[in-house]
C-alpha cells in the first residue's frame, strides 16, 4: 500500500523577518525545509516525497535540498489550499493509497507522529494530529476581549494530516469548483466535502514556525538534538615554550630533571604542563593559562604548574566533562626526556583521572636547527581530546 508524502512550502513566510521566507532560513546549520523533507524522505513507511514551492522560489528551493533525493519540486498556487491541490495531483501519478499533507513550516515532525497518522489511516479516511487546547481562549476582535470561548473539545490542528487518497483528492478537486478557497488547512477541505475526520494527539514540539522567535528557539533546539545524537567530542591544542637560565633542573610533566639549566618563567616552567593545560582549557574554550593566572598576579611566582593543571580539569569536570586522551611533544635538544617518561606519566594520570595508556608523552630534539637546536630553551606541544554529556 502506497504512502505519498506532499509538503507544502508555497508560502512567502515573512512574518519571521530576515531575507528569506522562513522555510528557506537556517536551523540548527540547514535550511528549515531540508529537515521537514528529510524527515519524511528517511520515514520507511513513505514511497514518494513531493515538494510544492513558490513561484520564484526555484533557485532557493535547489540551493536548500542539495543531496536530498527528491523527485522536481510542482510550483504551488496562489493559497495554501490551492498549492495542496497541486501537490496532490501530482502524486497522482504514483497511484498511492494514502496521502500525508505536511507544512515544511514544521521541521520537527517526529518519526513516531508521522507513523501514527499512517496507521490510524486503516480506520479513518482522514486523521489530524492536534493538541487539545490547554489554555483559556478568548475572543477578542481588535484585541479587546469580548467573551471567553469554552475550550471543552477543542484542538489545535497540526500536520501531517492523512488522508485515504482517491477521497481528499476529490475534495480538493469540489472545493475549487465550490470556490471554497478560505480553507486554511486539509481537514478543512475534507470536511467541507463530509469526509469524517479523526483527530489523535499530536506533539507539543511539531510546532509551525512562524516568527523571528520561532526560528531562533528552533535553531537552539536543532543545534542541540543533532549534539545529543553524538557524544561531544571536542580537541584542544597547547604549545608553549621556556628558555634556559642558570641553573640545576628541568621540571617537565611535573618531574624534575637534573640539568646544567633551569627553565626561565613566572611558576616552574614546566612547558610540557603549561601545553597540556593550554590543550584542556581549549576543549572547553575556556581560554589559556593567562586568563586564570595573569602573569602580572605576584601570588603565581614561583608557583608548581599542577595548579594550573587542576584549574583545567576543574572547569572540564564542572561541565561533566572527561578527558578521553592526551598527546603531548616536548622539543629539548637536551636534557634527554625517554627515561622519565613513566614518571611523567605517574605524575599525571591521577591528576587527569587517566589511566597510563591514554597518556602520550614523546619527546624529540631539533637535530641542531634553531633556538631549541641551540640549546636556548624548551618547547612542548599538547592535544587534548575530551568528551562532553
Ligand atoms: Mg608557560
Amino acid at each position: 500500500m502506497t504512502v505519498a508524502a506532499v509538503i507544502v512550502a508555497g508560502g512567502s513566510g515573512l512574518r519571521a523577518g530576515g531575507e528569506k521566507p522562513k522555510q528557506y532560513q537556517l536551523i540548527g546549520g540547514r535550511p528549515v525545509i531540508w529537515w521537514t523533507l528529510k524527515a519524511f524522505l528517511d520515514h520507511p513507511g513513505i514511497a514518494h516525497v513531493q515538494p510544492v514551492i513558490g513561484e520564484g522560489h526555484e533557485a532557493m528551493f535547489a540551493e536548500s535540498v542539495e543531496g536530498l533525493q527528491l523527485p522536481p519540486a510542482v510550483i504551488g498556487g496562489a493559497t495554501r489550499q490551492e498549492s495542496c491541490r497541486i501537490g496532490v495531483e501530482a502524486v497522482g501519478r504514483h497511484r498511492p493509497a494514502k496521502v500525508l499533507i505536511h507544512d515544511a513550516a514544521r521541521p520537527f515532525a517526529a518519526r513516531d507522529l508521522i507513523s501514527h497518522v499512517i496507521a490510524w489511516l486503516d480506520r479513518y479516511p482522514a486523521v489530524v494530529p492536534g493538541m487539545p487546547v490547554a489554555e483559556t481562549l478568548k475572543f477578542a476582535p481588535g484585541g479587546v476581549v469580548s467573551r471567553t470561548v469554552d475550550r471543552a473539545g477543542m484542538w489545535t490542528a497540526q500536520t501531517p494530516q492523512g488522508f485515504s487518497y482517491e477521497p481528499i483528492a476529490a475534495a480538493h478537486r469540489k472545493a475549487a469548483a465550490d470556490a471554497a478557497a478560505n480553507l486554511t488547512d486539509d481537514a478543512s477541505v475534507a470536511e467541507h466535502a463530509g469526509i469524517v475526520i479523526s483527530m489523535i494527539p499530536g506533539r507539543h514540539d511539531n510546532r509551525k514556525l512562524t516568527t523571528a522567535e520561532d526560528i531562533e528557539m528552533a535553531d537552539r533546539e536543532m543545534t542541540s538534538r543533532n549534539l545529543a545524537n553524538l557524544p561531544d567530542i571536542r580537541t584542544g591544542q597547547g604549545i608553549d615554550i621556556h628558555p634556559f637560565e642558570a641553573g640545576h633542573s628541568v621540571t617537565l610533566c611535573g618531574v624534575p630533571i637534573s640539568h646544567n639549566m633551569k627553565l626561565k618563567g613566572h611558576s616552574d616552567a614546566d612547558a610540557a604542563m603549561h601545553a597540556l593545560t593550554d590543550a584542556i582549557l581549549g576543549t572547553i574554550g575556556e581560554g589559556d593559562i593567562g586568563t586564570h593566572f595573569p602573569p602580572s598576579d605576584p601570588q603565581w611566582k614561583g608557583a608548581p604548574s599542577r595548579i594550573f593543571l587542576e584549574k583545567a580539569m576543574a572547569l572540564l569536570e564542572a561541565r561533566s566533562g572527561l578527558l578521553a586522551n592526551v598527546d603531548i611533544t616536548i622539543l629539548a635538544e637536551a636534557p634527554k626526556v625517554a627515561p622519565h617518561v613513566q614518571a611523567m606519566k605517574a605524575f599525571l594520570g591521577p591528576l587527569l583521572r587517566l589511566t597510563p595508556d591514554r597518556i602520550a608523552i614523546k619527546a624529540t630534539t631539533m637535530e641542531g636547527l634553531g633556538a631549541i637546536g641551540r640549546k636556548e630553551g624548551i618547547m612542548a606541544f599538547a592535544v587534548a581530546t575530551v568528551r562532553l554529556p
